[in-house]
């Protein structure tokens, strides 16, 4: 039998929007109908749209596994301006939410930068960008969730009616607590364009002390920076605008990281200020002029990683992989963290997003958030770095952080020992929510979805 909370979900408000909720019921239905008659218990992943924006790897068990058919959970159901949410289904790109809000003067409160994140995928692998020093995760600006579990029934989960664990457990959990197919998120008022400066500091110290400072005054909108090195940092912040002088964009020849360390202002149309790291955060591709010049153009992020994906035997190299990853660092640990990583990775430039800690992510152990003092963390994301000599440098970051009080996504290659992962990923609270959304783990667990099934384990 089909178990609907007793939460009554939020609902369209428009004639339009009540014909594709029904809509949608029928798609969850289907899934519903497909999950509950299935016989078998082995792992079974997800078919989408729109690429997947995690680090392909050649040996992903996601290649070979059973697939459930998410292709046609990708519209929007409504935007209400009064109420200011949206009410999306998991596979809409930000790039299509924008397209759809931006003309009402509204857009999501996180807007990931590569056009083509969706929501769902933005909930479940821990979505960021430069409005996270006030809002945090776009997970803090979901209010509703429903969801699918392993045995075909469907659960409305909020913050705070009694599937508030299996609410905040969906957040980072890589799909393993059951499948996310429908969001209801909050809206703020934008405008059409973004002014930004871009803040040059020689030394880290200067560097934090601004962060601090716009924190602290929230006197901005807008707020991440490119580090070139650590006698070369740029925290470029920003508004909204009514109007602008000129507008830039960075979707073909220009390349935005290193457009931080030459200009000192610049101003964007607000998509192309959203997507200025859509041709790739620090690590652009193609990198050369002629190459830019000559497809430069078709290049974005989607296509690099559906090329990456299809040619993974080709181009990748599992055993010594180049390092994607994002680290998240307490703010007062910053400054040890980036004069340990001169000295042992030199790899630059690094990506810089500060994040409000709204909320202790329950997927988080006690332990760690014991050790995390501060109110505001960084992600400091290392995009593309080549490895060198014998050192596995996954490996090397993720016992750094440690030390550090910090945490990595689990987005790439992850090197984890077992009992080391759960002292870091709350294994009880995994535990109690799979009990309700997928007892027979036909979505795997995180440890071995992440750190084993990933790596062809
Ligand atoms: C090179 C690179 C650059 C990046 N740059 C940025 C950036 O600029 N800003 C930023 O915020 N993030 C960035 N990320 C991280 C990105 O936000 C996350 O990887 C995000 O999860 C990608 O979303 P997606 O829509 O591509 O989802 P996918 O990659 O398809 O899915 C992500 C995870 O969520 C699960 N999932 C997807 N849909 C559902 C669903 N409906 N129900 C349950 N589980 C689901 C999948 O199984 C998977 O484990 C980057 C990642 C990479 C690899």
């Amino acid at each position: 039998m089909n178990d609907v909370s007793s939460h009554e979900p939020i609902v369209p408000s428009t004639p339009e929007g009540q014909v594709l909720q029904q809509k949608h019921g029928r798609k969850v239905a289907r899934i519903a109908e497909q999950l509950r008659t299935r016989r078998s218990t082995a792992p079974l992943s997800r078919q989408k749209r729109t690429v997947s924006h995690q680090v392909p790897k050649v040996h992903d068990k996601k290649h070979t596994d059973e697939k459930i058919d998410l292709l046609d959970l990708d519209e929007i159901i409504e935007v209400d301006v009064k109420r200011r949410i949206c009410i999306a289904e998991p596979g809409v790109p930000f790039c299509k939410i924008v397209e759809k809000t931006l003309p009402l003067g509204l857009v999501p409160i996180v807007v990931p930068e590569l056009k083509t994140i969706t929501v769902g995928g933005a909930v479940a692998g821990c979505s960021i960008e430069s409005m996270s020093f006030q809002y945090g995760g776009f997970h803090d600006t979901c209010v509703e969730y429903e969801i699918i579990t392993a045995q075909g029934d469907t659960l409305v989960c909020t913050p705070d009616n009694e599937h508030s664990l299996v609410f905040q457990m969906m957040h980072g959990s890589f799909g393993t607590v059951g499948i996310l197919s429908r969001l209801v998120f909050k809206l703020i008022e934008a405008k059409p364009y973004v002014h930004l400066r871009h803040e040059k500091h020689a030394t880290i110290d200067s560097y934090l002390a601004s962060i601090k400072r716009h924190f602290e005054l929230q006197d901005v909108a807008f707020m991440d920076g490119i580090i070139h090195s650590n006698t070369q940092l740029s925290l470029c912040v920003g508004d909204f605008v009514d109007e602008a002088p000129y507008t830039n964009r960075y979707d073909w020849l220009k390349i935005y990281y290193k457009s931080t360390a030459e200009r000192i202002e610049d101003y964007f149309e607000t998509p192309y200020y959203f997507y200025r790291y859509d041709q790739g955060v620090t690590n652009v591709h193609p990198k050369s002029f002629l190459g830019r010049l000559l497809i430069g153009k078709f290049l974005g992020s989607s296509e690099v990683l559906r090329i990456a994906e299809k040619a993974r035997w080709l181009l990748l190299d599992d055993k010594r992989p180049d390092v994607t990853v994002d680290t998240f660092l307490p703010f007062s640990r910053l400054k040890e963290f980036l004069q340990w990583y001169e000295k042992d990775c030199g790899h630059y430039p690094l990506w810089c997003v500060p994040y409000r800690r709204v909320h202790d992510y329950e997927w988080l152990t006690d332990e760690f958030w014991k050790g995390f003092g501060d109110e505001l963390m960084v992600d400091i994301a290392v995009y593309g770095m080549r490895q060198r000599g014998d050192t596995n440098y996954y490996r090397l970051l993720e016992t750094k952080l440690q030390e550090l009080n910090g945490v990595k996504t689990l987005i790439s290659y992850n090197y984890y020992p077992e009992e080391e992962f759960w002292s870091i990923f709350h294994r009880k609270n995994f535990e109690t929510v799979k009990a309700k959304t997928d007892p027979n783990n036909i979505f795997r667990n995180l440890y071995e979805k992440t750190c084993q099934a990933s790596m062809g384990r």
